[in-house]
C-alpha cells in the first residue's frame, strides 16, 4: 500500500475533493482536477538513490503515482524510455547539446501508454467497468490495450480519417470503435453523450485526474537520466497539453522532495500553423485559448482545436520563461527526413515538429550555444506511413 496521496485539487478554483472518489472534472467549475501528494512525509522515507534498484518502467516512481494498492498496477513495460544524445542530428546545424527523449518504445508505440497505464489502473482500482474516449489515434490505442489488460470494456471515438493502423489496433484489443464524420471536438461530443447515457467513465485528456500522473513520469525520467540536472530547454509537441503540464508538475514535486535544484527548464510548446490555439493565445498574452476553426495538419496529435487545460499550458510556458512556436507541415516533413537519415530514428510527425521548432529557435538565438536541449519524439512513425507515400 502507498499512502502518499493527499487529495485532489481543482487547477482553476482550488476546490479540494477526496481522492477516494471517482471524479472527472471539478464539481464546482468543471476544470481539471490534479493529484496532490504528502511530499513532506515522502521526503523522509524515500531517497532518490532508492530508485536505482527498481524495475525499468514508470512504476519505479510508484510512491508518486496514485494507485493505492500495488496489486492494481498494470504493466506492459511502459516508460523508462531512452534519452538519446543526438550528436549527428545536432551537427546538422552545428549544435552539440541536443538530446531526444525517444518515446516510441512504449507499448502501443506512443507516450500515451504512460497516461493510460496509470489512469486505467486507477480506474480499475475505483471500480470502473466500461470507459470511453475521443481520440486522434494514439490515446485510443493505448487505452484499448490497457483496458484489455485490466478486463475493462473500452469505447473509442475517432475522426473517420485517422490512420487505419489505429482503428485496427483498437479492434484487435477488443474495443468498440466508432468513426465520426468530423474533428476531435465532434468525437468528444459523441463520447460524452455515450458517457452520460450509459455511465461509461470518461477518459478524455484532463477530464479525469490520473492520465496526467502517468505523463509526468517523463519529467521524473528526464531528471533521473540526466543525473538530477535538468536541461535548459524542453521542446514538446502540444495537443491537449498533458505532457507539458505533467512534466512541470513532476519538476515541482522533485523540487519539493529536494532531489533537484530550483532551476528548471524553459518549456517550449510547438504546434502546427494549421492548428495553433495555444501559440496564438501565448502571443496575444491571453490566459485561455479561443477554439481554432478548421484545424488542419499532418500531425494528428496536434490537431486539437480546444484544450480544457489551456490555462494550465499557458501558465506553465510563462512560469518557465518558455515560449510557443508554430511550424508548417513542410517543416514537419523536412524534420521527418532529417531525423531519420541523420539519427536513425523513425519519428512521428509530432516529434519531427519539435526538431523544426528547435531549428527555428536556434536560428533566432533564443537557444544559446552551450545550452542543453531535449526534444520529445512522442511516438513511432510506423503509424504514419501514409506521409511517406505522399512525399517519397
Ligand atoms: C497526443 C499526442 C501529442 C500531444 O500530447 P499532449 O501531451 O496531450 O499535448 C503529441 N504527440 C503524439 C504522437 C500524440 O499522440
Amino acid at each position: 500500500m502507498t499512502d502518499t496521496i493527499s487529495h485532489l485539487q481543482c487547477a482553476k478554483c482550488g476546490k479540494s475533493v477526496d481522492a477516494d472518489g471517482l471524479w472527472n472534472t471539478c464539481p464546482s467549475c468543471a476544470k481539471p482536477l490534479v493529484v496532490l501528494y504528502d511530499l513532506k512525509k515522502l521526503k523522509k522515507t524515500l531517497k532518490k538513490e532508492d530508485l536505482k534498484k527498481r524495475e525499468p518502467t514508470l512504476w519505479r516512481y510508484h510512491e508518486l503515482l496514485p494507485i493505492q494498492d500495488s496489486s492494481h498496477h498494470l504493466t506492459l513495460g511502459e516508460g523508462y524510455t531512452p534519452l538519446l544524445y543526438a550528436k549527428r542530428l545536432g551537427q546538422t546545424i552545428g549544435f552539440s547539446g541536443l538530446f531526444i527523449k525517444e518515446e516510441s518504445p512504449n507499448p502501443t508505440g506512443s507516450f500515451k501508454a504512460r497516461g493510460m497505464a496509470v489512469a486505467v489502473a486507477r480506474a480499475r482500482e475505483l471500480g470502473v467497468q466500461q470507459m470511453t474516449i475521443p481520440s486522434q489515434g494514439n490515446a485510443a490505442a493505448a487505452m484499448s490495450a490497457y483496458a484489455a489488460l485490466a478486463g475493462i470494456k473500452a469505447h473509442v471515438f475517432m475522426p473517420k480519417d485517422v490512420p487505419r493502423s489505429f482503428v485496427m489496433q483498437c479492434v484487435a484489443y477488443g474495443a468498440k470503435v466508432e468513426l465520426v464524420d468530423g474533428y476531435l471536438p465532434d468525437c468528444a461530443r459523441a463520447s460524452e453523450e455515450a458517457a452520460k447515457e450509459t455511465g461509461y467513465f470518461d477518459m478524455s485528456t484532463l477530464k479525469e485526474p490520473y492520465r496526467l500522473e502517468g505523463k509526468k513520469t517523463m519529467g521524473f525520467e528526464l531528471a533521473e537520466q540526466m543525473n538530477w540536472e535538468l536541461p535548459d530547454v524542453i521542446i514538446y509537441p502540444t495537443g491537449g497539453g498533458t505532457g507539458l503540464i505533467g512534466m512541470w508538475k513532476a519538476f515541482e514535486e522533485l523540487e519539493m522532495l529536494g532531489w533537484i535544484k530550483p532551476r528548471k527548464p524553459r518549456m517550449v510548446c510547438v504546434q502546427s500553423d494549421g492548428c495553433a490555439p495555444i501559440v496564438r493565445a501565448f502571443l496575444d498574452n491571453k490566459e485561455t485559448a479561443e477554439p481554432w476553426v478548421e484545424p488542419r495538419t499532418i500531425a494528428d496529435g496536434l490537431r486539437v482545436p480546444v484544450a480544457i487545460g489551456d490555462f494550465m499550458i499557458l501558465r506553465t510556458i510563462r512560469e518557465s520563461r518558455g515560449t510557443a512556436v508554430t511550424v508548417t507541415d513542410e517543416e514537419i516533413m523536412e524534420g521527418l527526413q532529417i531525423m531519420s537519415s541523420h539519427q536513425g530514428l523513425f519519428p512521428c510527425p509530432e516529434g519531427a515538429a519539435t526538431f523544426a521548432a528547435f531549428k527555428r529557435l536556434r536560428e533566432q538565438g533564443w537557444i544559446k550555444d552551450r545550452e542543453k536541449v531535449v526534444l520529445f519524439n512522442t511516438a513511432t512513425g510506423l503509424n504514419y506511413l501514409h506521409l511517406w507515400f505522399k512525399n517519397p
